[in-house]
């Protein structure tokens, strides 16, 4: 078999972790497999670049940015491989150009746009273990770009996906995915298998476990992730395509709690044609990312509009709609808000699975301020107050502890 592992920056966190690696990949490598190693700077590493930078400038240039970042994995990268051969296992470190990992030209937050595994596949058939730097690759200048914050995810998933892996397995300090935070929920379970789309819809869950555009390229690429702890032997929690089979007793996978967020309402809004294009048109042109949105049916040519941000966004949201304001009558804001999202594939071929929420809401004395349901998800915002207790209540309600 050919396998991809990939350590993220707890697992190789200190000298004792990467020598712990060094023998994790020595017995795979010992049960016969040929193996591409991807490693993540130890952790804090990428953080400390950035404030030594910072030490020198607020704005520093993202080339060099890219040049100093890309050293972390490196370091990873290349004691991993020295601890190897101590082992007697023939290893060899490799940066994101040596891999022949081409990207676009966006320093800081490059996308891949090709792997080049003639190198790769040489190493390996010289029986060698190819160590990855990842979250790295280099321009069609030859300039070092890094992958966006998380990216060595990336990097393991088109690896993976360019040499036809027989497994892509991401290890980190968590033994997989579960259906609710465990800081939550302590009854929260272990997930054996989630689709890719639940684990983007759960990415609140998940962020920990693994990058949102890693998710979205394994997608696309069809690699089949293994997400694992390298702190223990359990089998972990597969990602993958949605299987009929394994999933059709599954109504509910996951219940998700977003605290970043800050509703905006504005009242008797004007009901003309382009209204809205107008107003969300400014607010993309500001960046802001609005999430949630909801109009009423109009009422004697006024309606009611509204939307959410993300906390950090709302002033700037506040400035974009002051602009507007003679199109409206008034605008409420509140940042106290919470949006709990129940995520599940089988939600496709049942019905009643958000009638079923509401009423635990109700029961529960819980007002619900806004609802947006997707195919495979429903969610509402709450008083962020009664966030966790929401999550206990939808956990209970779709039995994810059982
Ligand atoms: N070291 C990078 C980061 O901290 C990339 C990664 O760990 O995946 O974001
Ligand atoms: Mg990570």
């Amino acid at each position: 078999m050919l396998i991809v592992q990939k350590y993220g920056g707890t697992s190789v966190g200190s000298l004792e972790r990467i020598e712990n690696v060094a023998k994790r990949v020595a017995k795979a490598r010992k049960e016969g497999n040929d193996l591409v190693v991807v490693v993540s700077a130890m952790s804090g590493e990428t953080n400390k670049l950035i404030e030594y930078a910072k030490h020198f400038s607020k704005t520093p240039s993202k080339r060099e940015m890219d040049m100093l970042l890309s050293s972390g994995e490196r370091v990873t990268a290349s004691l991993l491989a020295i601890a190897l051969h101590e082992m007697g296992v023939d290893a060899v470190a490799l940066t994101g150009r040596q891999a022949g990992i081409r990207t676009d030209n966006t320093h800081t937050y490059a996308r891949i746009e090709s792997i080049d595994t003639t190198a790769i596949r040489r190493e390996l058939e010289q029986g060698k273990v190819v160590i990855v730097a990842g979250f790295q690759g280099i321009n069609e200048h030859g300039e070092v770009t890094t992958l966006g914050r998380g990216g060595s995810d990336l990097s393991a998933v088109a690896l993976a996906g360019a040499l036809h892996a027989d497994a892509c397995e991401i290890y980190s300090d968590v033994d997989g995915v579960y259906t609710t935070d465990p800081r939550i929920e302590p009854k929260a379970k272990k997930l054996d298998y989630i689709s890719y789309d639940e684990m983007l819809e759960l990415s609140s869950l998940g962020a920990k476990v693994l990058q949102n555009r890693s998710v979205e390229l394994a997608k696309k690429m069809g690699v089949k992730i293994i997400a694992k702890s390298s702190f223990s032997d359990g089998p972990g929690t597969i990602i993958a395509e949605e299987d009929e089979e394994m999933m059709e007793e599954v109504v509910v996978s996951g219940i998700a709690l977003d605290k970043n967020q800050a509703r905006v309402s504005l009242r008797d809004v004007a009901d003309r044609p382009g209204i809205a294009a107008e107003i969300f048109n400014r607010l993309a042109e500001e960046e802001i990312n609005v999430d949630m949105i909801i109009q009423n049916a109009s009422r004697e040519g006024t309606t009611n509009l509204g939307f959410t941000v993300p906390q950090s966004e709302l002033e700037r949201a506040k400035k974009a709609i002051a602009g507007f304001d003679h199109e409206f009558g008034s605008a409420d804001y509140d940042e106290n808000v919470c949006k709990v999202s129940i995520v599940g594939v089988g939600m496709k071929s049942h019905s009643g699975i958000a009638a079923k929420a509401f009423t635990a809401m109700a029961q529960s004395n819980i007002n619900i301020e806004m609802i947006s349901t997707s195919e495979i998800k429903v969610s509402m915002i709450i008083d962020e107050k009664y966030g966790e207790l929401a999550v206990r209540v939808l956990h209970e309600t779709y039995e994810l502890d059982k």
